[in-house]
């Protein structure tokens, strides 16, 4: 059975000295407790400690990082089956495939433009994570030498052939690439080239009895970073397996306690369902056939709020906003520091043209509604935010816009703010051009 934070602390050394990074040996021992630390960080552990909490120190998930140079990709450390459980930690990578057939030159060119590619989403920039290089055919060192040249992004190399993928991972000395795939007829020879480049590997099959006996074999060998590629027939099978191999690992079941890798492939939209799929359910890696903005837009924005803290929204800054160059007499919108309602709110005034002073209260990162409700935004708090910013300064005209989910709030604030005229505008943010338009 699994030992409480406390159990754990009373068989670590209790000397704070925070060579394991964490700041005492109560906050490492919460992590071990919580399996997102290795035991091993801590350097002074003794043999007997050891024995005792050889089954709380590891993960169930065992984390596995992709490096290069333009950054890393994480995957594993998780803890649970569904994230209202509690969270989940590391956002699958998405990883874009090109092929050594496609020659160096082409690679590169569309490494390079793909490695470009940046969107915003909630004041986040969001983008694609690495990219996979497939050994089928021409000259697989040169082809990863192309990519290299168009992104600095983590690699996934893709082959059978040992002494191919071998020359391609010399291409990538001092990084921490990701190598596919060991089955049965190779594991031995796979398993050494990934430990001579300092390289994860991936294991495939398609039942679980041989991928934990294998990846149990690579473990005996020398070799702890590993990753699963499960091998189904269609998209039902492999939710299955994948269900299963989640809910194996977090009972301990150590010889599936490794991430996924999922293969998104399929034409007519088929891909963007299979990595949907595999972002939900439970992939480290998602490797895309193909590149293209409509499909990677929404796959990012899934992935950032199936991998969004639930118990922590996601926030802007309170403070006065500025929207198309805002007057003394343009008027002042207010809404809550919760990242959509934001955007929500910006967006539609920024589109519409019309200048705008927007007032983002502190409402600890809720919607106006759930803010209200819970009393976190209220006459009082926008009075406060109104006395506490200058915006009183900056207006000649002290007219200010409450969303129209909280109109109710209109006359407390009117009591709050005496010089100032309370508008309610309207309850959807893609309502407020019309309403500026007309009403002020
Ligand atoms: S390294 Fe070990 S002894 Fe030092 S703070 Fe961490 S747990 Fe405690």
């Amino acid at each position: 059975m699994a030992l409480t934070g406390i159990q754990i602390y009373k068989l670590l050394p209790q000397t704070n000295c925070k060579e394991c990074s964490y700041p005492t040996c109560l906050a490492f021992a919460m992590k071990l407790a919580a399996k997102q630390a290795e035991l091993s960080a801590c350097p002074y552990v003794t043999e007997e400690a050891k024995k005792q909490l050889a089954e709380s120190s590891a993960p169930p998930i065992r984390l596995v990082t992709l490096k290069s140079a333009g950054g890393e990709v994480k995957a594993g450390n998780e803890t649970v089956l569904f994230r209202h459980e509690k969270t989940f930690y590391n956002k699958p990578g998405l990883f874009i495939k090109v092929k050594a057939s496609e020659g160096a030159a082409a690679i590169q060119a569309r490494v390079a433009e793909i490695d470009a590619f940046k969107v915003g989403y909630v004041g986040i920039d969001l983008s694609v994570d690495g990219f996979a290089v497939e050994a089928d055919g021409g000259d697989f060192a040169a082809a990863v030498k192309a990519v290299r040249a168009g992104t600095k992004r983590p690699l996934i190399l893709v082959g059978k052939d040992v002494a191919v993928l071998d020359a391609g991972l010399a291409a990538l000395a001092g990084e921490a690439p990701m190598v596919h795939g060991a089955d049965a007829s190779n594991w031995e020879a796979m398993t050494d080239l990934a430990k001579k480049h300092a390289a994860s590997l991936v294991i495939t099959g398609d039942n679980l009895e041989t991928i934990a006996d294998l990846t149990e074999k690579v473990k005996a060998r020398g070799l702890e970073d590993i990753a699963i590629d499960l091998k189904a027939a269609g998209m039902g099978a492999h939710l299955g397996l994948s269900t299963q191999v989640r809910r194996l690992a977090l009972k301990n079941f150590r010889s599936l306690g490794h991430p996924l890798v999922a293969f998104a492939s399929g034409s007519g939209g088929r891909d963007a369902v299979y990595a949907a799929h595999a972002i939900a359910k439970y992939a480290g890696f998602v490797v895309l056939d193909r590149f293209a903005p409509e499909l990677l837009y929404p796959l990012l924005v899934l992935r950032q709020n199936i991998y969004t803290d639930p118990q922590k929204p996601i926030q802007v800054q309170p403070g006065i906003y500025e929207i198309n160059h805002p007057k003394a007499e343009s008027p002042v919108l207010v809404t809550t520091n919760f990242s959509i309602t934001y955007f929500s709110v910006a967006n539609e005034v920024e589109g519409s043209g019309l200048p705008a002073w927007l007032l983002v209260c502190d409402a600890e990162g809720m919607s106006v509604l759930t803010a209200w409700a819970a009393g976190k935004f209220d006459a009082e708090r926008i009075a406060k935010s109104v006395k506490g910013s200058d915006i009183a300064g900056k207006v000649a005209k002290k007219r200010l816009v409450l969303p129209g989910h909280v109109a109710v709030l209109s006359g407390e604030l009117e009591a709050e703010l005496p010089d100032w005229e309370i508008r309610v505008g309207p309850r959807e943010a893609v309502d407020l051009p019309a309403f500026m338009k007309q009403a002020l």
